[in-house]
């Protein structure tokens, strides 16, 4: 007989979140994890808890709030006088938030009386798991399903490694001890622009180096342009077309050499932080002949349904195709565990939206302009502006605006995309509708509260029929 119906190997919103849907389905269930907490002990969380989407939105917040008083409150009447940051505060209130949610995790595995094992887990073979750590004999557990749930970390560069003194990924960039006076970043990506928004506020001179000509390429173009409009206003400094060649470390911080175009440029910074994508983690996670194969990309190779090869043994989150967020990653640990009890499962992997926490907030979900363009779907645009909207002027949010796509015949919609304050929310509302196959008329006969962010939505799918009410339809 197994030890366990299921043994996770990570605990972050994949495994732990697998965990409890497969306690909950009645399952004796097992979580390796080997994350050790700033506090020196094991952590739980993953890279989500600990140094991922909860740190960098609780220093986003910070920083609005810093920039927000310092200068907009006066346009409020409001006098804050002189104001400053106290940056070792900003970062205790962060970690008190990481601490408080990881720990939180920990409990629900007591309540739902999930067996948790620090240390490192390997895949012996079918139904075997090792765990090793610093403190105990290694252990062999069994169990009936193994779901792999290791995720990622960041990648290198060659001849740029990071010391987290001067080169930084990004969970050293969560932990500047002070705000830099210059930081160049590396990557124009979704963590360049959340953490290069950190330090701007801050007070920081940021400059970001994107290799690609154009600014997020997998954004609707129209929201990429005006995102690029935005940033540069603000004062970040996105140079686009430029590869970086090589680092030199200096007295004062380091030298980024690059080509910009057929140009060779260079630029002296305080700090720097690489952030150029995340790789799977499977360092130690598969036994040579445990039979579990990796794809070219190094990601543990599973079908449509999360499963490897091998019967019995699963993959989800990070360390499978697809896109690296958490919300995928739960999703897909939610219909492994529903799938090793009940047999069956759904997820739809194109209705994952995505979100860009800066200010202001970016957004999207479905089919871009460009995709369905490219596959010949006839589609109508609705767009709608944040400046037109009551709510946004009340608020100070008139930056941005959403659009959505509908087929031109079914009037299904096939994709939304924001810009604005809040977009992080609204863009629910898109994954809601398009998850029940719902047309622009439905969205545009469902009744807006007013005055709300949300009736841009509401207005953008009457735009999408020529029918916007509070602004000039063409
Ligand atoms: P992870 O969270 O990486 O967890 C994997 C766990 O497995 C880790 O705890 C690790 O210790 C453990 N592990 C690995 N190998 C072993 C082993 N052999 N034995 C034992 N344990 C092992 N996504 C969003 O959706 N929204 C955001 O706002 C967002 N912000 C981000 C900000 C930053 C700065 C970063 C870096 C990432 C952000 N992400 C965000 C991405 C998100 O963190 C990941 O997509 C998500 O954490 C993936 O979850 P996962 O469970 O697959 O892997
Ligand atoms: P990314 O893939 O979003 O962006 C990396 C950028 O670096 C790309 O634009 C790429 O063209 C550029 N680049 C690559 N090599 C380069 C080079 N040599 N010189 C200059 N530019 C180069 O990766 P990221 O920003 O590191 O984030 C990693 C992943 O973490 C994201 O893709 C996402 O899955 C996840 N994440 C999500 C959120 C969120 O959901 N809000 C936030 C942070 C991270």
């Amino acid at each position: 007989m197994s030890d366990f119906d299921v043994v996770v190997i990570g605990a972050g919103p994949g495994g732990y979140v697998a965990a409890i849907r497969c306690a909950q389905l009645g399952l004796k269930t097992a979580c390796i994890d080997r994350w050790v907490g700033k506090n020196g002990k094991p952590a739980v969380g993953g890279t989500c808890l600990n140094v991922g989407c909860i740190p960098s939105k609780a220093l986003l917040n910070s920083s609005e709030r810093y920039e927000e008083m310092r200068l907009h409150a006066a346009d409020h009447g409001i006098n804050s006088g002189d104001v400053s940051i106290d940056v070792e505060k900003m970062l205790d209130r962060k970690d008190k938030i990481v601490l408080e949610l990881t720990d939180g995790i920990s409990a629900l595995f007591k309540s739902n009386k999930i067996v948790f094992y620090a240390g490192h887990g390997c895949l012996v073979e079918a139904g075997t798991v090792r765990v090793s750590s610093e403190d105990q004999d290694d252990q062999t557990l069994t169990a009936k399903h193994v779901i792999l749930a290791s995720g990622s970390q960041p990648v290198q560069l060659p001849g740029m490694a990071v010391d987290n003194k001067t080169i930084f990924d990004s969970s050293g960039a969560l932990e500047f001890p002070t705000v830099p006076k210059t930081l160049g970043i590396i990557g124009a990506g979704v963590i360049g622009l959340e953490l290069g928004s950190v330090w701007r506020r801050l007070g920081a001179e940021v400059v970001i180096l994107e290799a690609a000509q154009s600014l997020l390429g997998s954004a609707d173009s129209m929201i990429a342009r005006e995102a690029k409009k935005q940033f540069s206003r603000q004062g970040l400094d996105i140079r686009l077309g430029c590869k970086v060649t090589q680092v030199d470390n200096t007295e004062n911080g380091c030298s980024v050499h690059y080509l910009d175009g057929e140009n060779n440029e260079s630029i002296g910074v305080e700090r720097l932080i690489v952030a150029v994508g995340r790789r799977p983690v499977t360092d130690g996670l598969l036994d040579s002949n445990c039979g579990v194969a990796l794809d070219d990309n190094g990601a543990v190779l599973v079908d449509a349904d999360c499963a490897t090869a091998i019967p019995g043994v699963w993959a989800i989150g990070d360390a499978v195709r697809g896109p690296m967020l958490a919300h995928k990653a739960s999703e897909e640990g939610i219909a492994v565990a529903e799938r090793i009890a009940v047999g069956s499962s759904h997820i739809d992997h194109a209705i994952i939206p995505w979100v860009i926490y800066t200010h202001p907030e970016i957004a999207w979900v479905g089919a871009t302009e460009e995709e369905l363009k490219a596959q010949e779907i006839p589609y109508t645009v609705g767009l709608f502006p944040f400046a037109a909207s009551g709510r946004a002027k009340a608020v100070d949010a008139t930056d941005g605006f959403i659009k959505i796509l509908a087929g031109r015949d079914s009037d299904q919609i096939l994709g939304a995309h924001m810009i604005g304050s809040q977009v992080s929310e609204l863009i629910n509302e898109a994954v809601l509708a398009m998850s029940m196959e719902a047309s622009a008329e439905d969205l545009a006969r469902t009744v807006h509260a007013h005055p709300t962010l949300a009736e841009a939505v509401h207005e953008a799918a009457l735009a999408a029929h020529g029918r916007a009410i509070h602004k000039v339809n063409r």
